[in-house]
């Protein structure tokens, strides 16, 4: 058996379907590039037949990205398959995932088919994407709560057609780390040919087991592929998280014996990137890349880590990207320090036109802010990323008064389609005059689901980042803004988000 774990990361695709945490195009064209930096073996890319947004968004990412494989997940039918190669053209190295479920209760109330109907499915559709590209998963939905005989059957059968990834789902997160890891044992033990496929794992954290899962069906299953997203990003409680998996096996390399392509340098600008672009904040007591993750990191240096490191670190901060908050650039700095700094960050921006207009915000906050962190870099670039895209709407200026006792009133200046609207309105607070001000000329009528401040790099000088979460007709978005006022970084993340909602909205629920 190899000792070669493959890395799939599922962010774009599982990922994006927790609710709220839908990407633009170019969003997940930024993180596919971050992906491919952080070497993962495959990306995920997104359901082709899901929608027109999703299936553009695999096409630019099968485009741009050439060191990963690059994968669309279809259901078992020809349509979708058909779609997912087509998106997946030009692509350097493509993969397509085919799935279908095949426990009693979804095969029974879900898709109202026999198991003999849903073995003939799995295997013609199998067969017909083997016809358009060789590298072809297969995944058994709700795998773990299937029948082994007839998951065998099954899985047999499309190993026959040529699957060359078999993927064996705990899709409601009901796996226990033992049990798990004996039930892909015993499925490859009593398929046949179970040689002629990479065994694959796929876990929700339903319970909090999703990486413990995961790792005993690599060790004690066999599995040679783990399924994951950034910040453990997914439905529910989420997806078996990538930075845990890679660092686990990394760090006790002595138990697993595995070798991994990842270069764990970039996870931490991963994680930034993954939460500032979904607004799914990350815990600062997560593993690897919680703000507290490190003594070191979190500027706690306790007497222990200085004097030695290994009495407390079991792994080093800088080796997953995380770097002490130091001033990197200031207001005197030119365009060249700057490219450089992006370059150092692994941000890779499109054009020189995309350079300039970064350099012009980096000077614009440099002017309002003297020490500028690797973070207020990263969250501009973001922000900037968030705001280039739909362009109907554009932020401008904003006044605001507040005082005790008296009605907060704001006024901002926004450009709608390149045209300049002043609106006005009091609110509760600042924040709730300006969204009422911008909200009485766009009469989006969104629902706000979220609004949350963060402060980019700690201290009150620092910029302070806002997501906002839209809803509208069933629709949820995510606008982010970045400033050191944050009723400016308000405004500016509820411009974003209704920029997204007037994105198409045509969106097919995936499983698995
Ligand atoms: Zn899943």
């Amino acid at each position: 058996m190899s000792d070669q774990l493959i890395i799939f990361d599922t962010t774009l695709r599982d990922g994006e379907q927790s609710p709220g945490a839908s990407m633009t195009r170019d969003e997940k064209l930024r993180i596919a590039r971050q992906l491919e930096r952080l070497k993962v073996d495959v990306i995920e890319a997104g359901f082709a037949a899901a929608s027109n947004g999703d299936f553009e968004s695999i096409q630019a990412i099968a485009r741009a990205i050439k060191d990963s494989t690059i994968c669309s997940l279809s259901r078992a039918n020809d349509r979708d398959i058909a779609r997912s190669a087509e998106a997946l053209k030009g692509a350097s190295r493509a993969r397509i995932h085919t799935f279908i479920a095949t426990s009693p209760l979804h095969m029974e109330k879900k898709l109202r088919m026999s198991p003999e109907q849903v073995l003939e499915q799995a295997r013609l559709a199998v067969r017909f994407g083997r016809n358009l590209i060789d590298d072809i998963e297969f995944s058994a939905e709700d795998g773990y709560r299937s029948e082994p005989d007839f998951l065998c059957r099954v899985i047999e059968a499309v190993i026959n057609e040529g699957a060359t990834t078999i993927n064996v789902p705990d899709t409601v997160g009901y796996a226990i780390p033992e049990l798990y890891g004996n039930f892909i044992k015993d499925l490859r033990e009593r398929v046949p040919n179970s040689d002629k496929a990479i065994w694959s794992v796929h876990c929700h954290n339903d319970l909090g087991m999703a990486v413990a899962n995961s790792l005993a069906g690599v060790k004690i299953g066999g599995a040679r592929q783990v399924e994951c997203t950034i910040n453990g990003l997914g439905e529910r409680a989420g997806n078996c998280s990538l930075e845990e998996i890679v660092m686990a096996v990394k760090t006790r390399k002595d138990y697993f014996g595995l070798d991994l392509n990842i270069d764990p340098q970039h996870i931490v600008a991963a994680s930034r990137m993954v939460s500032q672009t979904t607004g799914f904040v990350v815990q600062p007591n997560k593993a690897v890349v919680g703000a507290n993750a490190f003594a070191h990191a979190s500027g706690i240096h306790q007497d222990g880590v200085l004097k030695a490191r290994d009495t407390y670190e079991i792994m080093r901060a800088e080796d997953v990207g995380w770097t002490a908050n130091k001033i990197v650039l200031g207001k005197l700095s030119g365009r060249n320090a700057f490219k450089q700094r992006l370059q150092e960050l692994g941000v890779e921006l499109d054009s020189e036109a995309a350079i300039n207009a970064a350099f012009a915000n980096f000077k614009e906050l440099a002017d309002r802010k003297s020490e500028i962190f690797d973070e207020d870099i990263l969250a501009l670039v973001n922000a900037q990323g968030a705001l280039d895209q739909v362009d109907t709407f554009h932020f401008i200026s904003l006044a605001q008064q507040s005082e005790t006792g008296e009605r907060p009133h704001a006024t901002v200046v926004f450009s709608s389609d390149g045209k300049e609207v002043k609106a006005s309105s009091d609110g509760n607070g600042p924040v709730d005059a300006s969204f009422k001000a911008i909200e009485s000329e766009v009469r989006s009528g969104a629902e706000m689901l979220l609004y949350s401040v963060n402060a980019i790099s700690g201290s009150t000088e620092s910029q302070g980042e806002v997501t906002v979460r839209l809803q509208r007709n069933g629709r949820v978005v995510n606008g982010v803004g970045a400033d050191p006022d944050i009723v400016v970084a308000s405004a500016k993340a509820y411009l974003s988000a209704l920029n997204k909602l007037q994105g198409n909205s045509e969106i097919v629920a995936a499983q698995g």
